[in-house]
């Protein structure tokens, strides 16, 4: 044991002191909060978890929105995989080029818009589905907003 010179002693009786409020008491509030500590925001769940969509597009959406769905770039460390994109066969398979860049995939948001609508244009050049997303949403006129989610 190594005894420190300048460690100063209170007479006071020892107290607990929470570092989760201001006050440093307990609070139901405080505990709820602290359980956030450390954790991240995500800035998309409000769009994908709260749309219309039925639950299975949804989770789908949230998986590709983390770049967690089963494509050939995911299979391949270690998984059987076919290396292009089953639909073009151009192009490896990767998330992005599946949902924005595969020409099928382009096909397919030209018709879906078309069908609800939807001025937007087709994702093209954004750096992910989401921010495709939030910018037809923002050129998006209001009473069509909710086909969007
Ligand atoms: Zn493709």
């Amino acid at each position: 044991w190594q005894v420190m010179e300048h460690t100063v002693l209170s007479a006071a009786p020892d107290q607990l002191i929470r570092k989760w409020t201001a006050s440093g008491t307990y609070s139901t509030q405080s505990c709820y909060l602290a359980t956030f500590h450390g954790s991240t925001t995500c800035y998309s769940w409000k769009l994908i978890w709260k749309s219309w969509a039925p639950p299975r597009v949804k989770f789908f959406h949230w998986l590709a929105n983390q770049d967690r769905c089963w494509t050939a770039k995911r299979l391949a460390h270690g998984l059987q995989h076919h290396p292009r994109c089953l639909l073009c066969d151009q192009e490896p398979e990767t998330l992005r080029h599946f949902l924005l860049e595969c020409p099928f995939a382009r096909q397919a948001w030209h018709e879906v818009l078309a069908w609800l609508r939807i001025p937007a244009p087709i994702p093209n050049h954004e750096p992910s589905l989401m921010d495709w997303w939030k910018h037809a949403r923002e050129n998006t006129p209001p009473r069509l907003l909710e086909l969007m989610g």
